[in-house]
């Protein structure tokens, strides 16, 4: 019988009140693996209701008692590492060692948040004026929502976990109802990890969750990552209610080749970053910007031998390239952005819809290459999201630098050269929130923060980092004196001397 899954609170599983369910598929084979029943507002009521009543006793535990559960919570992560990567590779689709890649990445955030005693530390200046100090410090917000994406069922919610608990808030996580088993497995390795019932919570759902979450008043804040309409939306939403919110949204991603970079490095860095994890990736690379038509067809000869060569089959068959895409209709709106590229006069070097795969069962579709994209397109315009790499012939840097910048989005961005001068002024002049001088996919580590410019992000703050410890903390400052004796009432604006 196909299982049926829950919410999590109070430190368990969470039988659901709405009768609604969405299907979990299992990409490789097409089949419906589990049902998720999707959240009404009955159901986040009592969810988030469970986190409020755990937020005080929390918020008030030291720093460092609230950092020795994520040590084990950590400890219990590694300890289940490859059961944990089967659950991401089961109802995504990527291979089994990008999984545990991006359990890494996610735990990596938990290790930085392990140094909350001192990264929470506010600070201090003894005698601003006569017997008086002054001091800040910075105190949890209580509920905290986190609404993720597909693609990264592990790693996108550790971003938000991390801070938000070591911070000593609770958090109401609502996952991408895809790929939920990932996210309600970790709930219960922090229970297990002896987090208190009630302070890592899972609503799962649909819009109708989201909503309850975006307008409840017990909920402070709300961080997102998803598309870019999704974003929108939710950063309008929780902030008409009073919210405070970081909204992280889709991307198109260049990688600009100038003349003098080493092809060889360039194509095995192309390879990665447009087709692994099947192009579901907000950091892969979807446009190679070339400049000049010499390096053009030396790359483009390069790529199409190897996008032809890729290995593809059910992400826990082996040492494979590629998985398949998430559900059939995700599949089936890659494949029409491959028809609207040939239509629009691009040149298709090779036709991912030919692979032998994609007849069945599963999800899967090959890799495309595009080659002569121009801006008009709709493939280069709109993010696909699936394995499809678009060459954009320029004739110089400026005129690569331009197109990085005239696009909507600015997730990511890459410069391949050999000249220190030509990619340290790339770097400084783009117009994008993370780049990488020679690296595919400038993923910052949990020790700098991630995030986008223009419509990849709305946001004050970037995930993790510093900037995770301040989104999840409000700064509070105290002024202090204990005189002897009293000085009289004073009626005018004080003057610290
Ligand atoms: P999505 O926007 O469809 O869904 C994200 C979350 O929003 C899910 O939890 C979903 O249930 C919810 N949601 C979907 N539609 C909604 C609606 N109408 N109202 C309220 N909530 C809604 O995104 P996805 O398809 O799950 O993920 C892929 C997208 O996420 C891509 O655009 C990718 O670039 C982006 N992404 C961005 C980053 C980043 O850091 N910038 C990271 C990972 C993924």
């Amino acid at each position: 019988m196909t299982p049926t899954l829950s919410h999590f609170a109070r430190g368990a599983r969470l039988p659901a009140h709405s009768t609604r369910t969405s299907p979990i598929y299992d990409p490789a084979t097409g089949r419906v693996a589990a049902h998720l029943p999707l959240a009404d507002a009955t159901d986040a009521r009592r969810v988030i209701d469970d986190a409020a009543a755990a937020a005080g006793a929390w918020g008030e535990r030291s720093a460092s008692d609230r950092a020795q559960v994520l040590f084990k919570f950590r400890e219990l992560c590694l300890a289940n590492r490859d059961a944990i990567a089967r659950l991401i590779s089961n109802e995504h689709g990527k291979v089994l060692a990008d999984a545990r890649g991006e359990l890494q990445r996610g735990l990596e955030v938990i290790e930085f948040a392990c140094g909350i005693p001192h990264l929470m530390k506010g600070e201090f200046s003894d005698g601003v004026s006569r017997g008086i100090d002054m001091h800040s410090l910075r105190q949890p917000l209580g509920v905290v929502a986190a609404i993720t994406p597909f693609n990264f069922p592990a790693m996108v919610p550790l971003w938000m976990l991390g801070p938000a608990l070591a911070t000593g808030n609770v958090v109401v996580l609502k996952p991408s109802e895809r790929d939920p088993s990932c996210p309600l497995r970790l709930a219960e390795l922090w229970s297990e990890a002896g987090g208190p019932p009630g302070t890592f919570n899972v609503l799962n759902g649909d819009k109708e969750a989201v909503d309850a979450l975006l307008t409840d008043p017990l909920v402070q804040a709300v961080s997102f990552v998803g598309s870019t309409p999704v974003a929108r939306y939710v950063h309008e939403a929780a902030g008409k209610h009073g919210k405070r919110v970081q909204a992280m949204g889709g991307a198109k991603n260049h990688c600009v080749v100038l003349p003098d970079a080493d092809l060889a490095q360039v194509a095995d860095a192309l390879m990665g970053a447009a087709y692994g994890s099947a192009g579901e990736r907000c950091m892969a690379i979807s446009i190679a910007v070339v400049v000049g038509d010499a390096t053009a067809d030396a790359l483009v000869a390069r790529l199409a031998e190897r996008v032809r060569a890729l290995e593809i089959g059910a992400p826990t068959e082996g040492n494979l390239d590629m998985g398949p895409l998430v559900t059939s209709a995700h599949r089936d709106r890659v494949a029409e952005y491959v028809s609207a590229g040939v239509a629009e006069g691009a040149t298709l070097v090779v036709d991912g819809r030919a692979h032998p795969r994609v007849a069945g069962p599963g999800f899967f579709l090959g890799g495309s290459l595009f080659d002569r994209v121009t801006s008009g397109m709709s493939i280069y315009q709109d993010e696909i999201f699936g394995p499809v790499l678009c060459v954009v012939r320029v004739s110089s840097a400026d005129e690569a630098l331009a197109l990085c910048d005239s696009h909507r989005y600015g997730n990511g961005v890459a410069i391949f050269t050999r000249s220190g001068g030509a990619a340290r002024d790339f770097a400084h002049r783009v117009q994008c929130g993370m780049v990488g001088v020679n690296v595919a996919i400038p993923v910052p580590l949990a020790f700098y923060s991630f995030g986008g410019w223009k419509e990849s992000a709305f946001a004050d703050h970037n995930q993790h980092g510093m900037d995770g410890v301040r989104f999840y903390t409000r700064v509070k400052t105290v002024t202090s004196r204990w005189p002897e004796g009293t000085s009289g009432a004073s009626f005018v604006m004080p003057v610290l001397r």
